[in-house]
């Protein structure tokens, strides 16, 4: 562990009261973060979590869903970290101590370095990079959960079961992928696997309207579903949602995450890589990215499937994974004018969608 995590390490440890140290490296106490993130109450079932990497420290509540993550390679406090650090009860004073001994650090490191910054051409260089994390004990995927002979009397998991069928009937073929928590009954977890290890989690609260709060160890860029880019297969196809990832066995591109370095890892693969917006105003920002970058997009909203029909997940619902896959990769063109077009028209339909 790097000198400025340790030394995060014992301050941060210091002001919280550690209940127990998950055996993959969990500090687990009360969380700090609640009556300030709007739950009513204070937690009292140890539902806060830090987690120290060689070079960052995160800090993730399972009852309000609050996280935030430092990173060494920012040198910087964010704004949610100055936040946490007041809310477990840091002075003034302490924080503008830790953010001027931080800066100090990041003017010698600049002085220090002509290096470019972190640069891979594939994903093997860039995983090995990376740290993979134990699986938590209390993590069951929801196939071995369905095992279990009474399954059925736990209400809180049929409730689960009830709300993943509801999504479509794709997702039988990827229950060994979602997990579930016991003692955070409304939480399903996805971890994000890459070859059999786990780099980060996804959650989604079902009771919340943060849809989705995802975990990066290293605080570095990573794809859902990534493992589907290793196959044998003549195409990439990215989405936006994790759950659309695992309808079409695709890639969730898990919002902002296309940068340059990425795309230029996934071209390192060989294979057409499609991108499918969802039909939505985030969608418009994932088509502009695509032109950025050359990539193929699709566009099966006119010809293939219903008006109503928003993303992956939706369509392989209604008609089922391999003509979703089909109409995504026979939709999908690289022409820009005609992906100018299309969006326009797309635009088009959302705006007559919102009259309606
Ligand atoms: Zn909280």
């Amino acid at each position: 562990m790097s000198e400025i995590i340790n030394l995060f390490k014992n301050k941060l440890l210091e002001k919280v009261n550690i209940q127990k140290i998950s055996s993959s490296g969990w500090y687990i106490f009360n969380a700090v973060c609640c009556p300030y993130h709007g739950n009513e109450r204070p937690d009292r079932r140890k539902r806060g979590n830090f987690y120290f990497t060689e070079n960052s420290w995160v800090y993730n509540c399972f009852n309000c869903g609050f996280k935030t993550v430092f990173s060494e390679n920012n040198l910087v406090l964010t704004e949610r970290n100055k936040k946490l650090l007041e809310w477990m009860g840091f002075s003034q004073e302490e924080i503008n101590e830790i953010s001027f001994s931080l800066l100090k650090r990041k003017n010698l490191e600049q002085k220090n370095s002509n290096n470019p910054k972190d640069e891979y051409f594939n994903f093997f260089d860039y995983i090995k990079t990376l740290n993979p994390t134990e699986k938590e004990e209390e993590m069951v995927s929801i196939e071995e959960y369905l095992d279990r002979q009474d399954y059925k009397e736990n209400k809180n998991f049929m409730k689960i079961l009830d709300y993943l069928f509801s999504r479509g009937s794709y997702i039988v073929d990827c229950l060994d992928k979602i997990y579930w928590v016991e003692s955070s009954p409304d939480m399903i977890v996805l971890p994000i696997f890459i070859k059999n290890k786990i780099y980060g989690y996804i959650m989604r609260n079902l009771n919340k309207s943060i849809k989705y709060m995802n975990i990066f160890f290293d605080n570095k860029n990573l794809l859902y579903n990534l493992d589907s880019a290793f196959k044998n297969r003549k195409y990439i196809i990215l989405v936006e949602g994790p759950f659309d990832a695992l309808s079409i066995d695709g890639i969730s591109i898990m919002k902002n995450t296309i940068n340059n370095n990425i795309i230029k890892m996934l071209k390192s693969f060989n294979k057409e890589i499609i991108i499918l917006p969802d039909k939505d105003i985030s969608g418009l920002k994932v088509i502009e990215k695509a032109l950025e970058h050359n990539l193929r997009v699709s566009f099966p909203f006119f010809d293939y499937w219903d008006e109503k029909i928003k993303d992956a997940s939706d369509a392989a619902k209604k008609y089922g994974k391999f003509y979703t896959l089909n109409s995504i990769i026979r939709s999908s063109t690289d022409d820009p004018l005609k992906i100018k077009t299309l969006t326009n028209l797309l635009k088009n339909e959302m705006i007559s969608n919102l009259e309606d």
